[in-house]
């Protein structure tokens, strides 16, 4: 920080609220590992300021944004171009400025799949089975989709299962079942998928001891991944490695898609490592 100079390029992260993210810390451990001089800031910006903040990213000539809750949909009329994955889930965390032309990607939907591709499993030809069909499932959905996997998407809500099955359709040639989130579906849903991935908010603080899958459905040879990343082991993952599957937690998709981001705003192949341990330490941090 104490070589900030006229030349120090500046990238950040846009939400509301803002006070718990990661990303300065991972991205500003990675600018230091690879002595670039870049910073990265936190900007706190209310919904009604939106549109002011990405012209001010034109205007202060701030060459990277990331975009966190509640800007994700909001920002893409403000945008010029969207890559083709943010056009398809409309969701954008990642915006690049060259030259005053803003660019919005979806990173947090590739950054699943570098998640789950990095523990081997490659998702084209199996059946997965999703659950939720919020924000975050939605980018997931459809980059297995896109990965060529079948779906299951099992949601306490079916109409909006239902939407999000609707919405994948056009796109991809997949088998997608929409279901609703219960017992029975469950397993019926799991008959001959061996990966589960779990994308509701069921687990997080402050409601550690809930679960969205009963410990009796869980089986050795399944691969559990939660996306949820606070608390990193959470009952489901606890669960599920006790009964001998393997378990894949949210802080790597959250590395892998400040990877991606990192990589769009500088060129330079990010240091996964680096990036981690950082997010490590800032989760540790926030207890
Ligand atoms: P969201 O859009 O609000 O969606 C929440 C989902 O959880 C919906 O499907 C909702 O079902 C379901 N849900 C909530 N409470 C439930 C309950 N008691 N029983 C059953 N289902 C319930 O949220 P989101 O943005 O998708 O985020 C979901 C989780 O993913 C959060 O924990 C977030 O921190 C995490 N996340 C992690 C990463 C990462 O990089 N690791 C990235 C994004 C999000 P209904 O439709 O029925 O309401």
């Amino acid at each position: 920080m104490n070589s900030i100079t006229g030349k120090t390029r500046v990238c950040g992260i846009i939400g509301d609220p803002i006070e718990h993210t990661m990303s300065p810390a991972m991205h500003n451990a990675a600018f230091e590992a690879l002595g670039l001089d870049y910073v990265y800031l936190p900007f706190h910006v209310r919904r009604e300021e939106l549109a002011c903040a990405i012209n001010g990213m034109r205007a202060l000539n701030i060459v990277g944004l990331n975009v966190t809750i509640p800007h994700k949909v909001d920002v893409i009329p403000l945008l010029d171009k969207l890559d083709a994955m943010a056009e398809r889930v409309k969701a954008v965390n990642t915006v690049v400025n060259e030259n005053g032309v803003l660019t919005g990607y979806n990173t947090d939907a590739p950054g699943f799949l570098q998640a789950l591709r990095s523990r081997s499993i490659e998702p084209e030809g199996k059946k997965i089975v999703v659950l939720g069909a919020g924000g975050a499932a939605k980018g997931v959905s459809f980059i297995l989709a896109e990965a060529g996997a079948d779906l299951a998407i099992l949601n306490r809500t079916l109409s909006r299962a239902e939407e999000l099955a609707s919405q994948i359709a056009p796109y991809y040639q997949n088998k997608v079942k929409a279901m609703t989130l219960s017992e029975e579906n469950l397993k019926q849903a799991l008959d001959g998928a061996n990966v589960l991935v779990n994308n509701t908010s069921v687990g997080m603080v402050p409601e550690v001891d809930q679960t969205p899958v009963p410990a009796r459905l869980l089986k050795s040879g399944m691969t559990v991944f939660d996306i949820v990343y606070n608390p990193l082991e959470t009952r489901l993952l606890g669960e599920a490695k006790a009964a001998g599957a393997c378990t894949i937690d949210g802080l790597d998709m959250l590395v892998w898609q400040g990877v991606l981001a990192f990589e769009k705003f500088t060129g330079r192949k990010a240091p996964f490592e680096i990036m981690k341990e950082a997010a490590t330490k800032a989760l540790a941090n926030e207890k």
